[in-house]
């Protein structure tokens, strides 16, 4: 879970503007909202696990394992 830069605590992902789906293909950012009402800081922030290109190559398996039997 993603920390609050300003209270440090746990944020909420919430869906994104048009714009910024777009932007999403150059650089992987995903909007998220602070539920803690002294602060309610929002924005984007970058998440490249989310990129639809680099998140797929950390789930294939390395290679050989099902050949060892
Ligand atoms: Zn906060």
């Amino acid at each position: 879970m993603t920390p609050c830069p300003t209270c440090k605590q746990p944020l909420h992902r919430v869906h994104r503007k048009p714009l910024e789906r777009k932007l999403s293909y150059v650089v992987p950012v995903q909007r998220f909202i602070c539920y803690n009402h002294a602060c309610r800081w929002q924005g984007l922030r970058v998440v490249w696990k989310a990129h639809p290109l680099l998140g797929t190559k950390q789930d294939r398996p390395s290679k050989g394992n099902q050949e060892a039997s």
